[in-house]
C-alpha cells in the first residue's frame, strides 16, 4: 500500500511504528495548451510519487491537485488557489501528519517553479514551528543534467518535457496533434529554466496580458511540444524517480 488514504488507521500506526516519512505530491489544474489536460502537473506529481513509493516502501499522502495559477485563468478549466492559501494548507496537512509522528516530508511539486515560493514558505514554517524536515522536489531542478543529454529545450509550458512525460504515463490523455510551437519570448536577462548557466532576474508569472498573447499564438503553450516523444518522456522520468529515490533514501 503506497497511499495514506488506501489505509485504516491501524496500518497507518504500523507504518509510523517503522517510518516516520511521507510524500505530498503537488500538481496544479490549469490549462496545458490544446493537446495535455489540465491535471498535466498532478498526474505528474503523483505518479513520480508513487513510483519512487513502491521502489522505498514509504507513503504518500493524497495528491493536492490544486496549485497558484494566476496567469493561466484566461483559458477555460484553470483554478488558481492564491499562495497564502496554499502555503496555509500545506502547513495544516504537515502540522496533522506531523502530530501522529510523521517527522520527514517531502513535497514532489508537479508545477515546476511557479509553485516554489509558497512551498518554500510552508516549508521554512512547518520547519520552525514543528519538528520536521521538510524538502522540495522539483523537476525543474532535478532534471538538469538529463534535460541536456536529452537534447530538450528550454522549460516552457506544456513543453517537450512535460508533454513527453505525460506521453510515456498516460498517452491516451495527450493529442499530439493540436501541439503548437513557438518560439521562446526573448527577453534579455530573463530565463525561467534553471538550467541555464547564464545571468537572469528571478521567476515572475507573465501578465494576464501576455497570457492572452500566448494563448492566441499557440493555445496557451510555451516552447516545442511537437517534439514531444514517448521514449525520451520515459528516459526523463526513470532519472526523477531514481533522483527521487536518492533523496528518500538519504532521509530514511
Ligand atoms: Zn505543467
Amino acid at each position: 500500500m503506497i497511499w495514506l488514504q488506501d489505509l485504516k488507521w491501524p496500518d497507518v500506526r504500523a507504518y509510523l511504528d517503522a517510518k516516520d516519512l511521507i510524500l505530498l505530491p503537488v500538481g496544479s489544474t490549469e490549462q496545458h495548451g490544446r493537446h495535455a489536460p489540465l491535471g498535466t502537473d498532478t498526474l505528474i506529481a503523483t505518479r513520480l510519487a508513487e513510483d519512487a513509493a513502491r521502489r522505498t516502501s514509504v507513503l504518500c499522502a493524497p495528491p493536492l491537485a490544486l496549485g497558484w495559477s494566476p496567469h493561466h485563468l484566461v483559458l477555460p478549466g484553470t483554478i488558481s488557489v492564491r499562495a497564502p492559501v496554499l502555503q496555509e494548507l500545506l502547513f495544516d496537512i504537515v502540522q496533522s501528519l506531523s502530530a501522529h509522528g510523521f517527522k520527514h516530508f517531502i513535497v514532489v511539486n508537479g508545477h515546476r517553479v511557479t509553485n516554489v515560493p509558497w512551498l518554500q514558505l510552508a516549508a521554512q514554517q512547518a520547519q520552525s514551528r514543528l519538528a520536521v524536515s521538510v524538502a522540495i522536489f522539483d523537476p525543474a531542478y532535478m532534471q538538469k543534467e538529463i534535460a541536456s543529454e536529452l537534447g530538450f529545450g528550454a522549460l516552457g509550458h506544456a513543453e517537450e518535457l512535460e508533454t513527453s512525460q505525460l506521453m510515456h504515463l498516460q498517452p491516451e490523455l495527450v493529442d499530439l496533434s493540436q501541439a503548437v510551437d513557438s518560439a521562446a519570448h526573448g527577453r534579455r536577462l530573463y530565463e525561467v529554466d534553471p538550467r541555464f548557466a547564464v545571468d537572469t532576474l528571478c521567476y515572475v508569472p507573465s501578465t494576464l496580458e501576455q497570457m492572452k498573447v500566448v494563448a492566441a499564438e499557440t493555445g496557451g503553450s510555451t516552447g516545442q511540444p511537437t517534439r514531444s516523444d514517448p521514449e525520451l518522456g520515459r528516459r526523463l522520468h526513470e532519472h526523477l524517480v531514481n533522483r527521487l529515490v536518492e533523496v528518500i533514501e538519504s532521509t530514511l
